[in-house]
């Protein structure tokens, strides 16, 4: 699970400063989607770097299965980061190198034996239902088969966070239900936390089970999923 406490980030000093992310306090279980939600300029890439351990808090913490990341050193905070994937909203894949040299990447930076990678980056592409797109570059896939690759590909570290950082954003509404169904599978089947930030609030029905609204800075609203649907 991971949570945040607290989670403050300030850019700039004295008379100049801002305040970005404000008290930020959520926590996503193993088995749970957990959406932020929130328009343009309400602090979302912030966060997203904030989890992802690119960027540091001003203060509060960043909080991993009980050890808070935030305060790690910077070579223990490279190995920590393993526990966390990230899909984000341009797939990223490399694109002179195939959907499975691609998954495969991850590993051949830890050493992992090349018999060992093949078997795991077959079973990878089989959970995101791609086997036989193995071979295929980026370029001969759809933005939906490309963000599946992507997903894989953050999963090549068996990391218990995945954090979907406008993950769906610029799909078209089929490809944008496969991402959020292997999502779901994700959730059910590894246990994973998945944190799903995002401005579109249509996909958090679809995808979430909990959600925070997010504006400059601030939680302005949280609950069940399910609770707001009922309201509606
Ligand atoms: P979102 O992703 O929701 O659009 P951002 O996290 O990109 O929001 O930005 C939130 C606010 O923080 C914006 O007002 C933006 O101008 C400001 N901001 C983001 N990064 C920096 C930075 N490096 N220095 C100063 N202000 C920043
Ligand atoms: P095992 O101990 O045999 O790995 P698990 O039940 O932990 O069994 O995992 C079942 C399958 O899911 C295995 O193929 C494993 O590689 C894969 N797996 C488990 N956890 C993750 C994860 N967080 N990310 C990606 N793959 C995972």
């Amino acid at each position: 699970m991971i949570a945040l406490e607290k989670l403050t980030k300030v850019y700039g000093q004295g008379p100049s400063a801002v305040t970005v992310l404000d008290n930020l306090d959520f926590s996503v279980a193993a088995g749970e989607i957990f959406a932020v939600v929130g328009p343009s300029g309400a602090g979302k890439s912030t966060l997203a770097q904030c989890v992802n351990l690119l960027e540091r808090p001003t203060s509060g913490s960043v909080v991993v299965n009980g050890e808070n990341l935030s305060s790690l050193s910077e070579e223990k905070l490279r190995i920590a980061r393993r526990r966390i994937g990230t899909i984000f909203q341009s797939d990223g894949l490399f694109s002179r190198r195939t959907a499975a040299a691609n998954v495969a990447l991850p590993l051949s930076y830890l050493g992992v034996t090349a018999r060992e990678s093949k078997k795991r980056v077959a079973e990878l592409l089989d959970r995101v239902g791609l086997t036989s797109r193995s071979n295929y570059y980026p370029h001969e896939l759809s933005g939906g088969q490309r963000q599946r690759v992507g997903i894989a590909r953050a999963l090549a570290l068996r990391p218990t966070i995945l954090l979907a950082d406008e993950a769906t954003s610029g799909l078209d509404p089929e490809s944008t239900t496969s991402i959020t169904t292997l999502l779901k599978e994700l959730r059910d089947d590894l246990g994973l936390s998945i944190l799903f930030i995002t401005h579109e609030m249509e996909t958090v029905l679809k995808v979430a089970d909990s959600v925070a609204r997010l504006d400059h800075g601030h939680i302005v609203e949280s609950g069940r999923v399910v609770d707001l649907l009922r309201d509606a």
